[in-house]
């Protein structure tokens, strides 16, 4: 896994140098979160949940144990497609998983100032690289899967498929319910 984080990590710089000529124009600014709270979905990696949940891990216990439940709770909202902030947005508005957030929030900023009415403005070249990285992530993942955020996350937290992804085994068939009512992507049927 060591290995899979640094190219991970490699992907990540790769996108942000060549999208860098283009975001030069964008109209964000710290504090805004539009993106973080009413922009929709943040879909992940497992290889990328995998390095959040060593984030959280390094939390206060008190801390994870709220994590936990909010994270739980975000689930169940998500499931009855409401749209809702981010569960690692706090309350100043910065990300507390911003070190290691995944490639769904790095690739996202606007040309103008969002509301509502006018969501994020993203180049047309970036979204080209961006979707480039993306296949490289999944590449990079191949035994695992990419969704919301929230449900990568509980997937992890269940220590069956943790064993199995951990042991680089590829089992779908331990998903495949949880996969389809939550719109699981199989990493490897995308490349
Ligand atoms: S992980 Fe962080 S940057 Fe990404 S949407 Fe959540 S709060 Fe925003």
């Amino acid at each position: 896994m060591k290995e899979k984080f640094i190219e991970l990590e490699k992907i990540y710089s790769s996108f942000t140098k060549k999208a860098r000529e283009y975001k030069d124009s964008q109209a964000c600014q710290k504090g805004c979160a539009f993106c973080c709270s009413e922009a929709g979905s943040i879909d992940i990696t497992t290889l990328e949940g995998l390095q959040i949940k060593k984030a959280l891990n390094a939390l206060a216990k008190k801390q994870q144990k709220s994590f936990t439940k909010t994270l739980h709770r975000e689930m169940r909202k998500r499931e009855r497609k409401k749209i809702v902030p981010c569960p690692f947005l706090m309350k100043n508005k910065a990300c507390i998983i911003y070190h290691v957030r995944p490639f769904s929030c790095r690739r996202i900023y606007s040309n103008h100032i969002c509301t509502s009415q006018k969501p994020p403005k993203v180049n047309r070249h970036v979204m080209d690289i961006a979707k480039k990285s993306i296949l490289a992530l999944q590449q990079l993942d191949d035994t695992g899967y990419s969704g919301h955020i929230s449900f990568v996350l509980h997937m992890l937290d269940t220590p069956a498929f943790l064993e199995t992804y951990l042991n680089g085994d590829f089992k779908p068939q331990q998903i495949m319910v949880f996969g389809k009512s939550h719109k699981i992507i199989i990493n490897k049927m995308m490349l």
